[in-house]
């Protein structure tokens, strides 16, 4: 059998599973399991697989058959990209989405200028949201034309270690597992510590400049139409928002104006049908300055809020 026809066969594999990206996953798959790029695959496709590597065509059927289960790829590869940052993630996470860039950049472009020196993530799951920030952050990140500056990681933690210190909490110790991998593979623990809290019990009598969440947000009802990969496979206390999605968002409003420094800002994703529900809680709780930020796609996917000074 050549390294050709086992690509194609896990192709076909996925494809008989109903998996949509069938060729893609396939190719990651396979890639994983025999440490090919692009283009060596092209280079060598047409040879057949030597005996030693009967043990990496096992193992990659192995993942397809777990593919094939509807587990999402980068649970069986273990990571998602995020912010152009690598993230380790498993079942106890929901999986970094191309959405919550919009909620990062929107801190990103307000904080920036503003040297928060105490920002908390809420519901921080694999940390992608906090730890981003912790290397984006600190310092200029940005030129004046918004590419960003050729400056090391462990500068802009330097940078950033004498005035800045992000929080990671979460209810899960499972995904705070997650959070605290992904604190030590960016190198970021002089920056960033994680506690574990039901929102905000762990932090009486603690201020904050700023608090990001991207909390549970879909509607109970709703969570049974999601994709098997999602619904079967995330984390669902991760997901669910109670009855209406907004069970999160009643809580945060109503009590995070008590962690915040008066003038301090919240920033929070929502579902692209929450673009007045929440803001509407918001006012209600006296936050002022609110905005909705849109996604790539056009979808109101974050809101933004200030306490008064
Ligand atoms: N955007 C996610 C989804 O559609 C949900 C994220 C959340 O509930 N916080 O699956």
């Amino acid at each position: 059998m050549t390294y050709g026809m086992l690509l194609g066969e896990g192709e076909r594999l996925l494809q008989g599973a109903g998996i949509a990206e069938a060729g893609l996953d396939a190719w990651y798959l396979f890639s994983h399991c025999f440490s090919m790029d692009r283009g060596a695959y092209f280079l060598h496709r047409g040879e057949t697989l030597s005996e030693g590597e009967t043990e990496a065509k096992e193992g990659f059927l192995r993942l397809v058959d777990r593919r094939r289960k509807r587990i999402p790829l980068q649970q069986i590869l273990g990571s998602q990209e995020f912010m152009g940052l690598s993230f380790f993630v498993n079942e106890h996470v929901l999986i970094p989405r191309q959405d919550t860039e919009t909620l990062v950049e929107t801190v990103l472009s307000s904080e920036r200028r503003r040297q928060p020196t105490r920002l908390l993530d809420l519901c921080t799951g694999s940390g992608c949201i906090g730890l981003s920030l912790a290397v984006y952050l600190p310092g200029e990140w940005h030129t004046w034309d918004g590419i960003p500056r050729e400056q090391s990681r462990e500068e802009k933690s330097e940078a950033g270690r004498a005035r800045m210190e992000i929080i990671l909490s979460d209810v899960s110790e499972k995904a705070l597992l997650v959070a605290e991998e992904n604190i030590g593979r960016l190198g970021l623990e002089r920056l960033c510590t994680i506690t574990q809290s039901d929102l905000f019990e762990a932090f009486e009598e603690q201020q904050f400049d700023c608090i990001v969440s991207n909390p549970p947000y879909i509607a109970e009802g709703e969570i049974e139409k999601l994709s098997p990969e999602v619904r079967d496979h995330e984390p669902g206390m991760a997901l669910n928002g109670g009855k209406d999605g907004l069970t999160f968002y009643r809580a945060i409003s109503e009590e995070a104006m008590k962690y915040l420094v008066p003038g301090g800002r919240l920033y929070l994703e929502i579902g692209w049908d929450q673009g007045r529900s929440v803001p509407r809680l918001l006012q209600t709780a006296g936050f002022v300055s609110i905005e909705v930020v849109k996604d790539l796609t056009g979808n109101d996917r974050v809101v933004k809020a200030a306490r008064p000074e």
